[in-house]
């Protein structure tokens, strides 16, 4: 399950070229900002830039360098313990570019930073707070670190002025280990999120799993109930992609069928909003989940 010739079909899409896609990155070059939906080649690029049915476009952009000091199995960002020191100049950057894109969500994420002394959240924080100032219409959803669990970190960032607190538990309890770095686990995310949520009740907040690396369904619903339990707004599920031969192997290739039966059980159990499907992202279609559930 492991070369692109044995992708099933579901799985086989067309990285987009469009025209108008040329010109988008053309400008996004000018603007520096290093996009994940361009670093993944991810393939929902066309319809999240482009606005898709509800014209909103959205991207996913990345803060605090290209280098983490984690390594989790499925990820492809490089890692380091010494990345380099953070450009403080990074918020006001960010925060002018996403003005000049005319965006009308934007996703920022970054790598996590266990080697500053506050992991980044004060960065964070300064990001969204300068991008609010000058654009305060953009909707900002934030996915987030675990800041190892520090709640007056958490709640900093969760008071920054953002819309959506997102941290991804990425897997059920029982492959946290496996999957992701030592340093995350599943409890310690699911404080995140409640930390969040409690210290800005008016927050949504939302998690992602990735399916296909080897969990069963008793798991994926304990892993539901665990969340409601944790007041968590909103939840993806999209399937696990390898990138490079060095990262772990795809388990399986989940049924597109299987991702509907979970958007019900989800959608059943009172998530807010629920995204699953082989191709969705953490970020796929945020602007229309936000347009439909809490500005209509
Ligand atoms: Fe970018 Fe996320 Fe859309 Fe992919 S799903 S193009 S990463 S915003
Ligand atoms: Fe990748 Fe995030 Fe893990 Fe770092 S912490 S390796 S960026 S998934």
């Amino acid at each position: 399950l492991d070369g692109k010739s044995r992708l099933p079909s579901w799985l086989k899409t067309q990285i987009p070229k469009g025209k108008n896609m040329v010109s988008i990155k053309k400008s996004l070059r000018k603007l520096d900002l290093t996009t994940v939906c361009e670093e993944a080649r991810c393939p929902n690029l066309n319809e999240c830039w482009g606005g898709g049915e509800h014209n909103t476009a959205t991207a996913t952009i990345m803060i605090m360098g290209d280098t983490c000091t984690r390594g989790c199995r499925f990820c492809s960002v490089k890692t380091s313990k010494t990345p380099n020191p953070l450009d403080q100049n990074e918020p006001e950057k960010v925060a002018q570019a996403l003005a000049a894109w005319g965006l009308d969500y934007v996703v920022i994420t970054s790598v996590d930073r266990d080697d500053l002394p506050d992991y980044g959240a004060n960065h964070f924080t300064k990001t969204v707070n300068e991008v609010k100032l000058r654009n305060p219409k953009l909707m900002i959803e934030c996915l987030t670190p675990d800041f190892l669990g520090n709640p007056e970190l958490i709640s900093m960032v969760a008071n920054s002025g953002l819309d959506v607190f997102a941290h991804n538990l990425e897997t059920v309890e029982p492959l946290q280990r496996y999957v992701r770095d030592y340093r995350a686990n599943y409890k310690q995310s699911l404080k995140v999120l409640t930390i969040a949520k409690n210290s800005n009740p008016r927050l949504i907040t939302k998690t992602s799993l990735m399916l296909g690396v080897g969990e069963n369904d008793e798991q994926i619903h304990q892993t539901l109930v665990d969340l409601r339990k944790h007041n968590v707004d909103v939840v993806t599920f999209g399937q696990y992609a390898r990138p490079t031969k060095k990262h772990m192997k795809v388990f399986e290739y989940v049924h597109p069928s299987k991702f509907d039966y979970w958007h019900k059980v989800a959608t059943d159990m009172g998530f807010l909003y629920v995204a699953s499907g082989p191709l969705v992202r953490s970020s796929y279609k945020a602007a229309e989940f936000f347009i439909k559930n809490v500005l209509e």
